[in-house]
């Protein structure tokens, strides 16, 4: 069996908060009661999201909370070549198509197949860029306006990767097992954005491959993302990882903690409460007295108490 090498892999949209704390120290625990190293890895490719100073803070904070990752941190902003090439390799192949679409023209399309069909087109594929670029327009199946080809008169924008429709399943090691049928569900999905930045579907296959990944452990908000990623790495010659998605901390109204719906950040100075409560919130009934712990003595206990079969199994659960 490959050794276990797991990794975390925040965005630098704001400061680490509850649910990516969940998400650190569920990778890394997963990762070191196995023995394995926990890699790190800043997903900075989409400069408009972020916010000056985030990666460094997100780091400051993982390192309070006493989350020492393993060698260096790879950022996504100095991997644009890798990202090229893996979209060359696709470009060979055929398996990728300029598309000259809008955002409008999609949601247009969408409009009018709702009126005639009397239905919503809009499917469960959520996360990032669905069939759209970005993550706030996910959730659309690309109706495939451009897949023979561009109309005259129009101008390429982004790059599209080709779906077919056989179901890709795998088994989520909390989960169970998960399928899509990327056709139905997603449609074909954005490589390179017309902004030209390389889609985070991309970016991720391409990393998780290249710091040689066994294990993600990530939150469930990206199990809609895995089956787009599984496809990708069939196709790249890549391998594809175990993956377990934990339960995704959503606030009262059932939405996941973000920045967006204002999610408290992590205080540097005094993480052993958050560290408890994520211990909590992965049902690893960690003693209150902990709260008063060192952080060397939290972890102590968490590593030596940490059973994945705690957990719920479900993906999305309250934020205590
Ligand atoms: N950067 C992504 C996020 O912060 C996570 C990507 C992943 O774990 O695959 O939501």
């Amino acid at each position: 069996m490959s050794p276990y090498r797991g990794r975390f892999a925040p965005s630098p949209t704001g400061p680490l908060h509850f649910g990516s704390l969940v998400a650190a120290a569920g990778s890394y625990l997963a990762a070191k009661s196995r023995g394995g190293e926990w890699l790190l890895r800043m997903e900075d490719l989409d400069p408009p999201r972020e916010q000056a100073g985030a990666a460094d803070a997100i780091l400051r904070t993982l390192e309070a909370c006493g989350l020492h990752w393993d060698g260096a941190v790879m950022y996504q902003s100095r991997r644009g070549a890798a990202y090229a090439a893996a979209l060359a390799r696709l470009q060979a192949q055929g398996l990728v198509y300029p598309c000259a679409c809008t955002r409008r023209e999609i949601a247009d399309s969408h409009l009018n197949f709702a009126r005639s069909a009397h239905d919503t087109p809009f499917a469960h594929a959520s996360g990032r860029g669905g069939g759209g670029e970005g993550p706030g327009d996910a959730a659309r199946v690309y109706p495939g306006t451009c897949r023979n080809g561009i109309a005259p008169g129009k101008t390429p924008r982004a790059w599209r990767l080709r779906v077919d429709d056989t179901p890709v399943s795998f088994q989520d090691a909390l989960q169970g097992k998960q399928g899509q049928d990327l056709a139905a569900e997603v449609g074909d999905f954005v490589l390179l954005r017309a902004d030209g930045l390389y889609a985070y579907q991309l970016a991720v296959v391409v990393d998780d491959a290249e710091q040689g990944i066994s294990d993600v452990v990530r939150g469930a908000d990206l199990l809609n993302s895995t089956p787009r990623q599984i496809y990708l790495q069939h196709l790249l010659g890549l391998p594809t990882p175990r993956y377990l998605h934990l339960p995704a901390a959503v606030n009262a109204d059932g939405e996941k903690l973000s920045k967006q719906t204002l999610a408290p950040p992590v205080d540097a100075r005094d993480p052993l409460p958050a560290l408890v409560q994520v211990m909590e919130f992965l049902g690893q009934a960690p003693p209150q007295q902990l709260r008063r712990a060192t952080v060397a003595e939290f972890w102590k206990w968490a590593l030596a108490n940490w059973k994945t079969e705690r957990i719920a199994r479900r993906p999305g659960l309250p934020a205590l």
